[in-house]
């Protein structure tokens, strides 16, 4: 029985391209072998950071939070070790972005899809998924039998406990993301007790939802028709990407063959579709380099284990990039060349970018201020004369001390400044900010009406810390002379 057969829901017309193609059910087969093994090393890896990761500890001080890497919505804070990142620093997300996605590129550039078979989350759990299956219902055949087979009390019983299996999985998901957004030992003691906020049931329940979905009923679907990296992937290759491949100049002619087959005059390929029952998206590689392939290599671990039985030479399907598949076919000398203009730009750009975001984050300020001029009103002449312009002043403390600042005005003769709640009349104002926060300081300042020559002057703040001075331009109002 094969699941493979593709069934059209209308006619095309001539030379149309079906935006969609419902096909048969995949039931991928076990296979042992070099990069089957690779893949669980690789979920192992992934899955171990996703869930491990909130649990790692750095110490920042009293006060600070003490998780190494951590989303803190409510504080509007991003922690990365030592690296604090503040809202108005969302640059640096933009160049991790960024890096990440050249990163890609080069990973496609070099070795194909190996993001999409390895690493991918929708791949890992899927895989996870296949693999409750088959400790409930058993390998391929079984699960074709158990598929075809009318709903009963015992099927009925499987299937719930696949079911249950996934759902394990997906809440397991679910959590895993909540951790990086609070103190994940709280947080993991609270949801397991039914202590945690709606909102973080209902982020379990959305992420988790997602999980159960994607992975357990959507599978390959995703990556043929929702994922658009699959689309456009194409264009980081060249003939020099490693891709999963058949080499047909050796596996042609196909046919059949017996234990002690002679293979002088045809092609290796036995044609016993190992590779396409091994395959997670049900796809024939024999037929050439396919959207549908997530370059998982698992046809590879399916096709070397036959070629062994043959006692022929493994790599029928192998990673290999075009130029080498005709240079092999040709008989001339393969070579790999992963130094190409291609992969030097992502290289250059990615680097680039890496010494871009370091070089900032050593200059990085530990203090910024923001000055808001009130406008209702403008202006107000007091009772000796005086104009008085009123501000709102906001002082970062980005350091995990608190600070005290002095603030001072240039650019205005006589003005002086009154701090609500703080000090009033003074030409220098002392300014107290707690560690690792924002200080806003309504500051009243007020000049003699005869040094006031226009409708608006400039007048500069004046924000002296133990390590730097920040000047803040702005302006005042007046009546018009
Ligand atoms: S064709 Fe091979 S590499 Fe591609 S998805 Fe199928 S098993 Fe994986
Ligand atoms: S597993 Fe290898 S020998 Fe068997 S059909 Fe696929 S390519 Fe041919």
């Amino acid at each position: 029985m094969d699941s493979t057969s593709a069934a059209e829901t209308r006619p095309l017309h001539q030379g149309e391209v079906p935006v969609y193609m419902e096909t048969g059910k995949a039931y991928p087969r076990a296979v042992k072998g070099t990069f089957r093994s690779l893949k669980w090393w690789a979920t192992l890896l992934t899955l171990g950071w996703w869930h491990l990761a909130p649990f790692l500890r750095w110490d920042r001080g009293p006060g600070a939070p003490d998780q190494a890497i951590l989303i803190d919505l409510p504080g509007r804070r991003a922690y990365f070790l030592f690296i604090e990142i503040w809202p108005q620093e969302v640059y640096y997300l933009t160049g991790i972005l960024l890096i990440a996605a050249i990163a890609l590129f080069l990973m496609s550039a070099l070795a194909g899809r190996v993001w999409c078979g390895f690493l991918c989350w929708q791949t890992v759990y899927t895989d996870l998924f296949v693999w409750v299956e088959r400790q409930v219902v058993g390998d391929r055949n079984q699960r074709i039998v158990f598929d075809a087979q009318k709903m009963s009390p015992a099927k009925l019983g499987r299937l719930a406990l696949i079911n249950l299996g996934w759902l394990i999985i997906a809440a397991a998901c679910g959590i895993g993301f909540t951790l990086w957004f609070g103190d994940a030992f709280e947080m993991l003691g609270d949801i397991l007790t039914g202590n945690a906020s709606t909102a973080v049931y209902g982020t379990i329940a959305v992420i988790g939802g997602f999980c159960f979905l994607l992975a357990g009923y959507a599978r390959e679907r995703v990556c043929v028709y929702l994922c658009p990296y699959s689309r456009f992937q194409s264009a980081m290759f060249d003939e020099h990407s490693l891709i999963v491949t058949y080499e047909a100049w050796r596996g042609e002619t196909r046919a059949p063959a017996g234990r002690d087959a002679n293979f002088e005059g045809r092609g290796h390929c036995v044609d016993c579709r190992a590779c396409v029952q091994a395959c997670p998206t049900g796809i024939d590689i024999r037929n050439g380099n396919q959207l549908a392939c997530i370059g998982c290599a698992l046809c590879i671990d399916a096709c070397d284990t036959v070629m062994d039985r043959f006692k022929l030479p493994r790599g029928l399907i192998s990673y290999d990039s075009s130029f080498n598949i005709a240079a092999r076919g040709s008989g001339a000398k393969p070579q790999y060349r992963p130094i190409r203009p291609r992969t030097l730009i992502y290289g250059g750009i990615m680097l680039l970018a890496a010494t871009v975001m370091l070089a900032r984050l050593a200059s990085r300020p530990d203090v910024d201020v923001n000055v808001l001029h009130e406008r209702s009103p403008l202006f107000v002449q007091m009772s000796d004369g005086s104009i008085r312009n009123g501000y709102v002043y906001k002082v970062l403390n980005m350091k995990a001390e608190p600070r005290t600042f002095g603030l001072t005005l240039a650019g205005l003769d006589g003005a002086t400044m009154d701090v609500v709640g703080g000090e009033s009349n003074v030409t220098r104002a002392e300014l107290q900010v707690a560690r690792d926060s924002v200080g806003t300081f309504r500051v009243y300042v007020s000049a003699p009406a005869d040094k006031i020559t226009g409708r608006s002057m400039p007048v500069t703040f004046e924000l002296s810390g133990p390590s730097r001075t920040v000047r803040t331009d702005s302006l005042f109002a007046g009546p018009e002379k």
